[in-house]
């Protein structure tokens, strides 16, 4: 063989391990190298981890709830953050040896080192200080979490990577930012009894989602005790006596113990030789690829986040099969980005697909819109004044419903079923024709008759 490898892959993450199982399983030799751990973003700092802790978060909540359901608490409740980290810590290093054993029996050989591009068909292998060659190469290094390095102090702010380790639960936090990452951690750590205060530049939060989901998602925060600041930044950030000391753009300034940059991530290109392997980027780094996942390079490819296109999970599994299916096994296959479901986990959840209706107005003029905004039935008794949106953005003329945005229990694991539909072109008389499940708040999708007056 000229090469070393068929295909060497840099990033163990979501997308590198996928494409690299099933490249693997044709009978190419395949390389893997990680400089961390594998499983990547998801697996050991962010989706799996983030989802523990909202548990651990709305478990506190729970406990108030049930009192409206007879349950009488004797005595203190008290919260262990270590424990909480050491549990969370064990299932990662289980789900990291899942990982790790499934690229081993597909035969997959991985190196656990950095590695950089040194040339089209040369890596690098930094802590082995050595080369390989591959006839393929793919880049799968995912993204980092950033800080404004513009902002005076901007050191003494943790990211998402350090969230996870805190040494001790804070009393204070204040985290900047308006999109997934702001929102999931500003409700775990208000769940978890952190004086939190939200700090965002823009009017409303999540911006690109539809807007009846960000004014209720408002609403919601301030049931949670969360502080929402907005139309304003960070200017500086100092540390005075065992605290930290926030000053904003509008003249205020925060006292707290935690500050947390929660401001985007970035592909994770940095000293990855993409240069010298001809791959070009965009100016925010993110390696420019074609509809079949190519780079500039024609024998070096590229998915997942540091693509910057839908930095999801589930889409870099599937971009890492559609890569897998058109170059190793002959089926031309093209990854599909439309009526992709999402999901924020702030508490309540928010899940949604296809379009805002917004985008809809925008695209067509007149659409229909179908509302309902209750009270879910558990938290009558409760007492939680928690309440629960569904929309559905329907096309005036064909019936299709265009979009669904719900806010409330349980909204990622309903959207996920609606998404089928969406997908599928289903009609707003096909959700009706659906006999509902009663007693549920999902039985709104079929029950909703009125549009919406604006
Ligand atoms: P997002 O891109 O979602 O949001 C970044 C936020 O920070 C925006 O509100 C943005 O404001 C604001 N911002 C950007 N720059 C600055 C600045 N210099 N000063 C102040 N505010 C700033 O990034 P996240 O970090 O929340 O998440 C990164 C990605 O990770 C997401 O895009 C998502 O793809 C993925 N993710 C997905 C999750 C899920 O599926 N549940 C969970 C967590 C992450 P503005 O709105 O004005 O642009």
């Amino acid at each position: 063989m000229k090469y070393d490898y068929d295909l060497f892959v840099i990033g163990a993450g979501s997308g590198g391990v996928r494409a690299s199982r099933l490249v693997s399983q044709t009978g190419a030799k395949v390389g893997l190298a990680e400089e961390s751990r594998v499983g990547g973003t998801c697996v050991i700092r962010g989706c799996v981890p983030k989802k523990m802790f909202v548990y651990a978060s709305e478990f506190g909540r729970a406990f108030d709830d049930a009192q409206g359901y007879g349950w009488v608490q004797h005595g203190e409740r008290d919260f262990n953050w270590q424990l909480l980290v050491d549990n969370k810590d064990r299932e990662i290093d289980r789900l990291n040896g899942i990982y790790l054993t499934n690229l081993e029996k597909a035969g997959v050989e991985v190196l656990h080192t950095r590695a950089v591009l040194k040339d089209a068909h040369t890596v690098h292998l930094v802590g082995e200080d050595r080369d390989v060659t591959a006839d393929k190469i793919l880049i799968a290094v995912g993204g980092t979490p950033v800080r404004d390095t513009s902002i005076e102090g901007n050191e003494l702010g943790i990211t998402s990577a350090e969230a996870f380790h805190l040494p001790e639960l804070p009393k204070r936090m204040v985290i900047a930012g308006g999109g997934y990452i702001a929102i999931e951690f500003a409700f775990i750590f208000a769940g978890l009894g952190v004086e939190t205060t939200l700090v965002y530049r823009g009017p409303r939060l999540l911006k690109y989602f539809d807007e009846d989901l960000s004014k209720q998602l408002h609403v919601e925060m301030e049931h949670k005790g969360i502080r929402l600041i907005t139309e304003t930044i960070f200017t500086k950030i100092e540390e005075r006596e065992g605290e930290k000391i926030v000053h904003l753009a509008n003249g205020d300034t925060l006292h707290t113990d935690v500050v947390f940059w929660a401001i985007g991530r970035s592909p994770k290109v940095d000293g990855l030789g993409l240069k010298e392997a001809g791959v070009q980027t965009r100016p925010s780094g993110a390696v420019i690829t074609d509809d079949e996942h190519r780079t500039s390079q024609e024998n070096i490819f590229a998915l997942g986040d540091v693509t910057d296109k839908v930095n999801l999970t589930p889409v870099a599994i599937r971009e890492g099969v559609a890569f897998a299916e058109t170059q190793f096994k002959n089926n031309p296959t093209k990854m599909d980005y439309d009526c992709i479901p999402k999901a924020v986990f702030s508490q309540p959840p928010i899940g949604t697909v296809g379009m805002t209706e917004a985008e809809a107005r925008k695209e067509f003029g007149e659409v229909d819109i179908y509302k309902s905004d209750f009270r879910p039935m558990k938290h009558v008794l409760a007492n939680n004044p928690e309440r629960m949106l569904i929309k559905l953005v329907v096309h005036p003329e064909t019936d299709r419903v265009l979009g669904c945005h719900i806010i409330g229990d349980d909204a990622a694991e309903i959207i996920q079923a609606v998404a089928i539909a969406v997908k599928a072109g289903l009609t707003k008389a096909q959700f009706d024709n659906t006999v509902a499940l009663h007693p549920t708040a999902a039985e709104e999708l079929v029950l909703m008759r009125e549009k919406a007056v604006n």
